[in-house]
């Protein structure tokens, strides 16, 4: 597997929560709705979602915060930080803020969401596109498609 370079470490602006992330996302994704507009502050989230069993928490607690339901935002305590998801029913997976990450710029998404609630002017470099969310039974070709992009450094920043 070419381009990445595991373990990855990162935290939040303050640096009292760290985590690590010893596996390759599983996808890659932005989201317009506007919840996430309203959490992150900007146009859009960014999320990578690694395997469960490869992430830790290393340092401090990080605390619930949106909406408090089923979907679990993880947020620091002290400076707030959006850091990481973990989404009801899928415990197989975290999707890590990727800015979070000490070496953010691998990043780029492979999936954008939402585009129905997106502003205007939004626009990032994702090669599909929803209006909502993928159908379930998408998610396991996507993943697929992604790795296949992957392993060739393709979809990797740098553009190819
Ligand atoms: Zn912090
Ligand atoms: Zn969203």
């Amino acid at each position: 597997m070419s381009g990445w370079n595991l373990p990855w470490f990162g935290g939040c602006r303050c640096g009292q929560v760290r985590i690590e992330v010893s596996a390759p996302p599983l996808l890659t994704m932005a989201c317009h709705c506007t919840g996430c507009q309203r959490m992150s502050s900007s146009a859009f989230s960014l999320s990578a979602a690694i395997p469960s069993a490869a992430f830790q928490i290393t340092q401090g607690e990080p605390i619930i915060g949106g909406l408090h339901g089923g979907t679990r935002h993880y947020f620091c305590p002290r400076c707030m930080s959006w850091m990481f998801t973990r989404p009801e029913g899928m415990d197989f997976f975290v999707n890590v803020r990727p800015t979070m990450l000490d070496e953010a710029g691998w990043f780029r998404p492979f999936i954008e969401t939402y585009t129905s609630e997106k502003l205007p002017w939004a626009t990032t470099p994702a090669v599909h596109r929803y209006e909502k969310f993928p159908a379930f039974e998408e998610y396991e070709g996507l993943t697929q498609a992604y790795a296949r992009l992957t392993e060739r450094g393709i979809g990797i920043s740098p553009d190819p």
